[in-house]
């Protein structure tokens, strides 16, 4: 079994008021989205895939989007 480490952008990143805000990834895995926006906290299979590794600037946005806490069922 190989460990890959691998660091999500998104999980960090966020617009600090300037609107969206894009940065293409060339980190070739698998996975990898290929562009990575200050919106994508706002994909719910985003949140559910990094919940735990969100950066608190990440946190703050998806809290004061959804205030009732329904984007962190446990
Ligand atoms: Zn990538």
């Amino acid at each position: 079994m190989e460990n890959e480490l691998t660091f999500d952008y998104g999980t960090v990143f966020v617009d600090h008021g300037r609107g969206r805000v894009e940065m293409s990834c060339s980190c070739r895995a698998a996975a990898c989205r290929g562009l990575i926006t200050s919106e994508d906290w706002q994909e719910p299979a985003f949140r559910r895939r990094h919940r735990g590794d969100l950066s608190f600037a990440v946190q703050e946005r998806i809290a004061a989007a959804f205030p009732d806490g329904e984007h962190d069922p446990v």
